[in-house]
């Protein structure tokens, strides 16, 4: 007591899109006791394995701790000045399309608007991608051809009140493990039922009742069997039907599919069929087995057109819902920091909505097309178009597709400014600028998590050395290009009344995002600001979408779209026999910057490795525990085999969080082709061609 204690902190784990609650509490050694937040509406007390091991990642041996130019210490003066200069003669001397920034769902939604604000109002290229384009992209296309904007229509509560959740291409168990958790609690008091739709026997099956492992790829060819057995039953919801459009079109398409491509008995698509079809609450929770495809977008308007249908959306207990990966994906979506979004979920095509912004801005120039998606960013500093890069607490030399050759068109940019907390990444070491910014529980500002919730993620310690926030380094920079009053904040809150502003703005187009309810928050209700989901107006807080049948599209309808069924883009060869599955683990996290330094999280699964099923290990004479090469027409890897009957005979699954720093031969998506979905630009990470062999 007395002088001692030391105040708890409420924030948000900086893991998942579930957006789990935390309460900080110093423990007087640098170090923080963390707990889940019995308050939070995302958690309610409970943490998974990462979140509860937070407290063993804050180490300071690998942090960053002052500007770096070519490896030696500098000012920030130096440092910034530095960057703002060179953007400005590249600007001048090839225009602002030679520039490009690669950010992330780590950002705060502060430090998102800023960066935003400053590539798309201000330089004015919309060159700005996020790495939530790895992750999200496919729904936020598929939302939008749907229902007119990319609007999550559902909540957390309505898995509470499911009496049936179908998971499509997500280990909710490993990767969302709190949500599992909530369901697994739900099904405990009301009898809900699981079913997973997954090409792999994943942890998450251990509590369902049917797995369908369907060949990979082959959602869409699923759902619109789904879709005609909904209309066969006389399930189709004819009064909700009013507020939709294209229903005769997707029906004939749906009816041209033949279910048999998905390799599943005739029985169990009949049984899943017959399931859905006779539980009218349902949620459908789709992941990354279908976002990271290159029909993703198809596969995501598969999923809507039957809760379209059915009427299955809008209601308690009802509806598709997409759960994100990173802390901060929905925030970025939000935000605008995808390269053909624009803030508050304004349309970058939208002669008005750029006009708006503009003005809001009082920015020189708003783009009008879409700028680099980040596949094509990567390739455009491959060849040269773009000179300058800044890339933001994302680490695409490990995690894009084609890594090696993201990583030479990485270490051939004339320019590259990387801001993170660490300088020991494969992607910070080839940096020509390196700026150190704070850390998660070290800098304030907000996150939106899957369900439209939006939490303040505060800071609980000191930042360390000369580490800034990255809103703070972004202005400076915009700043320093001679760009003052716009970029003059003093504080994250400041920020945060300007979005929200925006968005009261955005509202008067109709849109879905609208926190203008906020705009005028004090610093101290910033400070305080609880939980609160989306929209925020001074007239309606939270809830769910769509229960009036009011939809975004301008004729207030939401969309029924004919999608067929498309193959993974890369074949199987004799070159290249086996489908390469790709995914997280439970103990992990993206390229492992902080949950490596828990000594708990790496005594789960401490080395890369390949699932590979027994008949396919027998052939090729692998024994358990053998090291084998991967090889695909893009790099290779070596991992050690994991001999099991969880993979389908032909297919082969290894993690994604191993780096060049941790395992210098695991980085897999190096073998990853860097195909992408046409609508959504998302890259096909889950279905690359590869060959294995013992070494
Ligand atoms: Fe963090 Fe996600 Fe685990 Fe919650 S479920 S503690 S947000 S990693």
């Amino acid at each position: 007591g007395g002088a001692c204690e030391q105040k708890t902190v409420r924030s948000t784990c900086p893991y998942c899109g579930v957006g789990c609650g935390v309460l900080l509490t110093p423990d007087g050694q640098g170090g923080l006791d963390v707990r889940g937040d019995p308050d939070h509406p995302a958690n309610r007390g409970r943490l998974c394995s990462k979140g509860s091991a937070l407290g063993e990642t804050l180490g300071l041996g690998q942090r960053l701790m002052a500007p770096r130019i070519r490896g030696l210490d500098v000012s920030w003066e130096t440092a910034l000045q530095k960057v703002a200069d060179t953007f400005r003669e590249t600007i001048a001397e090839y225009g602002p399309d030679s520039i490009a920034f690669y950010v992330s769902g780590q950002l705060l939604t502060e430090d998102y608007y800023v960066a935003n604000k400053l590539m798309k109002g201000f330089i004015g290229s919309a060159n700005i991608d996020t790495n939530s384009r790895l992750c999200m992209a496919s729904t936020v296309a598929g939302h939008k051809r749907a229902f007119g904007t990319d609007t999550v229509p559902g909540t957390y509560e309505d898995l509470d009140e499911a009496d049936l959740i179908v998971l499509v291409g997500s280990n909710l168990a490993w990767c969302h493990p709190v949500l599992y958790q909530r369901i697994l609690a739900a099904r405990r008091a009301r009898g809900t039922r699981l079913v997973v739709i997954d090409p792999r026997r994943t942890a998450s099956c251990d509590g369902a009742e049917m797995h369908l492992a369907l060949e990979p790829g082959t959602d869409v060819a699923l759902f619109n069997r789904l879709f005609r057995e909904i209309y066969a039953a006389g399930a189709v919801d004819q009064t909700y039907l009013r507020h939709t459009e294209g229903f005769d079109e997707a029906l004939r398409t749906a009816c041209r599919e033949d279910s048999s491509v998905t390799g599943l008995s005739e029985q169990q698509v009949r049984d899943f069929c017959r399931l859905w079809i006779g539980t009218e609450k349902v949620v459908t929770i789709f992941s990354q087995g279908v976002n990271q495809s290159s029909s993703g977008s198809d596969k995501v308007n598969a999923i809507l057109n039957c809760h379209l249908a059915a009427g299955r959306i809008g209601k308690p207990g009802c509806g598709p819902f997409s759960v994100t990966g990173q802390p901060n994906a929905m925030g970025g979506r939000e935000v605008g920091g995808l390269a053909n979004m624009l803030a508050c979920h304004l349309d970058l095509e939208n002669a008005d909505h750029r006009a708006a912004v503009r003005d809001f801005w009082s920015a020189p120039a708003v783009p009008d097309a879409p700028g680099l998606k980040a596949v094509d960013m990567f390739r455009a500093a491959g060849d040269g178009r773009i000179k300058a890069l800044w890339i933001i607490h994302t680490n695409p030399v490990v995690s894009m597709p084609e890594a090696d050759a993201v990583r030479d068109a990485i270490a051939n940019c004339p320019f590259t400014v990387i801001s993170d907390i660490t300088g020991a990444t494969d992607t910070a070491r080839l940096a020509d600028i390196l700026l150190p910014a704070t850390a998660w529980a070290e800098k304030d500002g907000t996150v939106t998590n899957s369900d439209r919730t939006v939490s303040r993620q505060r800071a609980a310690l000191p930042a360390p050395g000369l580490s800034r926030p990255d809103w703070a380094i972004l202005a400076e920079v915009g700043r320093r290009m001679g760009w003052t009053a716009a970029f003059d904040y003093q504080s994250p809150a400041e920020i945060f009344r300007e979005y929200a502003a925006l968005s009261g703005i955005a509202e008067t187009f109709g849109r879905d995002f609208d926190i203008s309810g906020l705009a005028a928050l004090s610093e101290t209700e910033y400070e305080t600001l609880a939980p609160t989901r989306w929209p925020i107006t001074t007239g309606r807080t939270g809830g769910r979408f769509f229960a009036d049948g009011r939809f975004f599209h301008p004729n207030g309808k939401a969309r029924l779209l004919p999608v067929a069924f498309r193959p993974p883009a890369a074949r199987t060869v004799p070159r290249y026999p086996f489908r390469l599955n790709t995914g997280r683990t439970r103990d992990q996290w993206h390229t492992m910057t902080r949950t490596s330094l828990s000594p708990r999280l790496a005594a789960h699964l401490a080395e890369p490795f390949l699932e590979i099923h027994p008949q396919d290990a027998q052939a090729g004479s692998i024994a358990a525990a053998d090291l084998v090469r991967v090889e695909s027409p893009h790099g290779s890897a070596i991992l050690r085999a994991r001999i099991t009957d969880s993979v389908k005979p032909g297919q082969v699954f290894a993690p994604i969080h191993w780096t060049g720093e941790t395992a210098p031969s695991a980085r897999i998506d190096a073998l990853v082709a860097a195909i992408t979905d046409p609508v959504s630009g998302q890259p096909e990470s889950k279905a690359s061609v590869v060959n294995v062999t013992r070494l």
